[in-house]
């Protein structure tokens, strides 16, 4: 027992050394091709730059050099609302209210995202795989899904509430923009 998990392991670090750049198929919406297209998680020198003079500092950490806030940190953490949550940069709506539940980890939880919203990647930053998702519109960092969410989807979407903002139901969504927005 264990043997096999430790083989993919060494497979996927020892597998051609750009592992973690390796990209999966596990989108939602099942359809095929398109899923991925968007986002490489990876945002390009001059982005990055905009996106500095549009965030937070604590929030291009998250997004941008995929850092990870202290748990407990995050008022959204405790959102127990009705509405939309966000990508805090580019404003993608990412998962509704309803996804949410409280994994009592200390970051803002989801079993499921809305359709489209996610795009994924292995990484190996704690040496043991981990399945990375960053927003398909703009390439920022949100966080990791695991398999030990509740039923039915057994997914649980660990998320910074650094990258995120909430919208209550009822309110306009705030209008989609880009790194190179004024
Ligand atoms: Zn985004």
């Amino acid at each position: 027992m264990g043997a096999g998990i430790w083989k993919s392991l060494w497979q996927g670090i020892l597998g051609g050394g750009t592992a973690t750049t390796r990209s999966i198929v596990e989108g939602e919406s099942g359809s095929g091709g398109a899923c991925g297209a968007g986002g490489t998680g990876a945002a390009s020198a001059e982005s990055r730059v905009a996106w500095k003079r549009l965030l937070p500092p604590d929030s291009f950490r998250v997004l941008f050099d995929e850092g990870t806030e202290p748990p407990h940190s995050h008022p959204l953490n405790r959102e127990k609302g009705d509405g939309t949550f966000v990508c805090a940069a580019c404003h993608q709506p990412l998962f509704d209210s309803r996804q949410k539940y409280d994994s009592g980890t200390g970051w803002p939880s989801f079993h499921g995202a809305l359709p489209d919203a996610l795009g994924f990647k292995r990484d190996y930053l704690l040496v043991v795989p981990r399945t990375e998702y960053h927003c398909v519109a703009c390439g920022g960092h949100q966080g990791h899904v695991f398999t030990d969410g509740p039923p039915p989807s057994g997914k649980r979407y660990c998320n910074n509430g650094l990258a995120l903002k909430f919208i209550p139901r009822g309110e306009a969504l705030p209008s989609r923009r880009d790194a190179g927005a004024h």
